[in-house]
């Protein structure tokens, strides 16, 4: 599985993920002088970075921005010799100890390993949807939000994302138009009323969209919608066209050696634990339940507290 000719670091603590369970395990793992490699990952920060203001992190009564939040654990972490690289994870070996990680093409070892890998942003699987990622079709209404001032914008969602991008977009556009396939939402109901007492968002419930316009210009025109009460369908002109529809688990890289749900999501063993004694979880790679900064927070500092005491009864 492993090939012959790599080269091997050996670490103590080796943590997959930025988000807030990466970089709280990476502040406990630190500061019990663990000297934790932290492998940011290809979404840098996680869902923290790409979310606007954060109303519920305690300690914060006026809120804090998602990417401030963040970036301030990975300085503490770096505070107490936390050690970042920009990578991804490709491959791994659980099988034995140390832990075999391929990170873009390079093998390290690890004694123990924290999978805070997150979750990564579900898309529709219309015929043009991919074909227009970055044209028009986002996932992350606080990176792209911007281009379209005073334009036509869609959601697609019914839970708190949904309903956190469409007002944050109510900055921007002339209109937003949010979509949801079913006539209650998901989402809290805070953010439900808040989005209804917006005037510059207007709900279509029972709605789908059948596929979104047009690959040949290059960018999003419009989308096809219908509605699956009447089946009736109709195109709307659209500019921005912004899908928030949940998370799939970042989890592929691990090649089945963790126990996972039918989703992909890491099944606990307890606590932090996975069926593996020295590597843990932490965050939305396993929680699909609660899914808050807060608790990914948590669960870093669980899993670096159990790396700790696990390497502390190896001698370590
Ligand atoms: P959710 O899983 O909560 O909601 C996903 C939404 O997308 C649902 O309404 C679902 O519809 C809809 N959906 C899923 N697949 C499709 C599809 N193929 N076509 C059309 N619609 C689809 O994900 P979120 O990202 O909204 O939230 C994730 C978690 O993060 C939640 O726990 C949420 O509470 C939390 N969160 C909290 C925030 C806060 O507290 N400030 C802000 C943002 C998120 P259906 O309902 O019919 O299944």
């Amino acid at each position: 599985m492993v090939p012959n000719s790599f080269t091997l670091i050996m670490r103590n603590v080796v943590i997959i993920g930025s988000g807030c369970a990466g970089n709280t395990a990476a502040v406990y793992s630190a500061r019990a002088s663990l000297s934790p490699l932290v492998v940011s990952g290809h979404e840098p920060g996680g869902q923290l970075s790409i979310t606007s203001e954060v109303e519920n992190y305690p300690g914060f009564p006026d809120g804090v921005m998602g990417p401030q939040l963040v970036e301030n654990m990975k300085l503490q972490a770096i505070r107490f010799g936390a050690e970042f690289i920009n990578g991804t994870v490709e491959d791994c070996d659980l099988s034995q100890r140390p832990f075999k990680l391929k990170i873009d093409g390079e093998w390290i070892e690890t004694r123990t390993l924290i999978v805070a890998s997150g979750a990564s942003a579900r898309w529709l699987g219309l015929p043009n949807e991919y074909k227009l990622i970055g044209h028009g079709v986002s996932s992350c209404a606080t990176c792209d939000g911007f281009f379209y001032r005073e334009k036509e914008i869609m959601v697609i969602g019914g839970g708190d994302t949904a309903m956190e991008e469409a007002n944050f977009l109510t900055r921007f556009g002339r209109r937003v138009t949010l979509i949801h396939r079913r006539e209650e939402f998901r989402a809290s109901k805070i953010m439900v009323d808040r989005t209804r007492a917006n005037p510059k968002i207007e709900i279509l419930t029972n709605t789908v969209v059948d596929d979104v316009y047009d690959v040949e210009k290059g960018f999003v025109t419009g989308a096809k919608l219908r509605n699956l009460v009447t089946g009736e369908t109709w195109d709307r002109p659209v500019d921005g066209f912004f899908v928030a529809i949940g998370h799939i688990p970042n989890t592929k890289f691990l090649r089945g050696q963790l126990d996972t749900d039918e989703e992909g999501y890491l099944i606990s063993h307890g606590g932090a634990r996975t069926k593996i004694a020295g590597v843990y979880h932490a965050g939305d790679v396993q929680d699909r339940v609660y899914r808050q900064a807060i608790t990914a927070a948590g669960a870093g500092c669980m899993a670096a507290i159990e790396a700790e005491r696990f390497l502390e009864a190896e001698g370590h």
